[in-house]
């Protein structure tokens, strides 16, 4: 790894920006540890309570996690924390924020697992040690935390979880013992591989860490009255803050302790990054900016492609709702542009009451649900061709059952075409998939899956049209779930990522 390190072991401030405006922007994870992938935030304000803005942010981050939420604040002598199982909403009343005093803090949402919930796993994870207070919330899944554990248990530390965030914890306040701050944090960051956007509360000092290759988001925002660094900017939206930038894959960003600006280090420079595409896809937020380019129109660019690569005529376009409708509006805009006599409608229904199916931990259980969340609009659908677009086919449990849904309600055809390609291999980067054994496509062919969710015609969007639509190379991405090729060593998985390939726009190597 390359290192932005001056020579002395602490690096030096790239930025110190008092107005930054000026500056332009399951894995089987840990074995069986719990998997972290989830939402954090940050905020250090000039004269105000952290507790509400960091509540509201973390409201603005619930989708990407709903199992726990937490809140840790300092108020210049000591750290406050409440961490409670669930929504947001479920896990705060009043009176717990009325507790957690002092104008810097950070949060937390966790994700959903099927197994293994437990208020231990809540966060932020925070401990004491011999030079102060440290809180630790983290986005994201290390790939050799079990070996840094063993080290560190061997060494003495007690950890009272499997998780991979108090592994980072620990780590981080041993090195705070013997180095400042910034060196501790390079320390720590050389140790630990594997993906993580980390917010983090020094005493009352808030950092924001995005690992090496970027695999997870994190953004810088500015406030009125201070900073805030979050998992996505929609958290920003709502504090009426203005996105500064994202953080740098590599970068330690610093919030000064009385809200006036932020230190930038650019700790670790790699050649290449491991941005996930997938939270472009499906994870975040449609009208987040995540490394400068807006979920939304993303989605709707990976909709105009998937016409592009595999349009077919149909009377109607529709959405699978809420996870397709960005996709089928590109696609319908770019059939229309064709020429294509298609009509761009809503044909299902969705039961907003109705949880994620994802996280039901049965086969029959999760086909009932999608019964239970979505219902055929007829007039939209009967006796008419139909092409139902997703973001994505996980189980294929979703497609089988909605393709079925719609010739019960009497379409004539129904096309099923998504936005992303066929998912073939776990993410150990911190998505919540499935097994290899779970996935309907790992190791088949378009034909069987299509015949096994009795589409009339299914087709999957390239992997070059997801870079082509993302603006990166396919070196830059983490494309692991649809390659089987990760941007690290997992035990058990041999292929690497191949970075050789052109960035977007540039011709193949010859002998590509
Ligand atoms: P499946 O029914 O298993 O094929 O899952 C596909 C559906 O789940 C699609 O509608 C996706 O939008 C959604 N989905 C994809 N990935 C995830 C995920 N990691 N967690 C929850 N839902 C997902």
């Amino acid at each position: 790894m390359s290192q932005g390190d001056p020579g002395n072991g602490a690096a030096a401030p790239v930025t110190s920006l008092t107005d930054p405006l000026d500056d332009g922007d399951r894995a089987p994870a840990a074995a069986d540890g719990p998997t972290e992938k989830c939402g954090v935030v940050g905020v250090s304000l000039t004269d105000r309570a952290a507790a509400r803005p960091l509540y509201y942010s973390l409201y603005a981050l619930q989708h990407r996690g709903q199992d726990s939420a937490g809140i840790a604040t300092h108020d210049g002598f000591q750290q406050h924390s409440h961490v409670g199982m669930g929504l947001v909403g479920d896990a705060f009343d009043g009176t717990d924020l009325d507790g957690l005093a002092g104008s810097a803090g950070i949060g937390h949402v966790r994700y959903p697992t099927a197994g293994g919930v437990n208020a231990r796993c809540a966060q932020p994870f925070s401990v004491s040690f011999k030079s102060g207070a440290l809180a630790l919330a983290h986005n994201g899944n290390l790939v050799n935390a079990d070996d840094i554990r063993d080290e560190l248990a061997s060494s003495g530390h007690a950890f009272t979880s499997r998780g991979d965030t108090e592994v980072i914890a620990h780590d981080l306040a041993r090195n705070l013992i013997e180095a400042d701050l910034i060196r501790a944090v390079k320390r720590t960051m050389d140790r630990v591989h594997g993906s993580y956007s980390l917010t983090v509360m020094h005493d009352d000092t808030v950092l924001g860490v995005r690992d090496p290759l970027g695999n997870r988001p994190l953004c810088i925002g500015k406030l009125e009255d201070g900073y805030v660094l979050a998992s996505e900017s929609a958290a920003i939206d709502t504090l009426d803050g203005d996105l500064v930038r994202d953080v740098r894959p590599g970068e330690l960003v610093v919030l000064e302790s009385d809200g006036s600006g932020f230190e930038s280090y650019q700790l670790f420079e790699e050649e290449h990054t491991a941005r996930c595409f997938f939270e472009h896809v499906y994870f975040a937020r449609p009208d987040s900016v995540i490394d400068d380019t807006l979920v939304y129109e993303a989605r709707r660019d990976l909709g105009r492609a998937l016409w592009e690569e595999s349009g077919v005529d149909s009377d109607v376009v529709m959405p699978v709702p809420d996870s397709g409708r960005a996709f089928a509006s590109g696609y319908a805009d770019a059939a229309a542009e064709d020429g294509a006599e298609v009509e761009f409608a809503e044909g299902l229904m969705k039961n907003r009451y109705v949880g994620r199916t994802f996280i039901m931990p049965t086969q029959d259980e999760r086909e009932r649900a999608v019964r239970l969340k979505l219902n055929p609009i007829r007039s939209t659908v009967e006796g008419r061709t139909v092409t139902l677009i997703d973001d994505s086919i996980v189980r294929g449990t979703t497609s089988t059952q909605l393709v079925e849904l719609l010739r019960d309600a009497g379409a004539a055809e129904v096309h099923v075409r998504i936005g992303a390609p066929a998912i073939v291999a776990p993410c150990y980067m911190g998505i919540d998939m499935a097994t290899r054994e779970e996935l309907i496509a790992a190791g088949r062919p378009v034909e069987e899956i299509r015949d096994d969710i009795a589409a009339d015609s299914l087709s999957y969007l390239s992997v070059d049209a997801v870079a082509d639509a993302l603006a990166s190379s396919r070196a830059d991405l983490c494309l692991g779930c649809v390659t089987g090729e990760y941007p690290y060593d997992i035990d058990g998985e041999t292929a690497d990522r191949d970075v050789s390939r052109p960035a977007v726009g540039e011709p193949p190597p010859a002998d590509d």
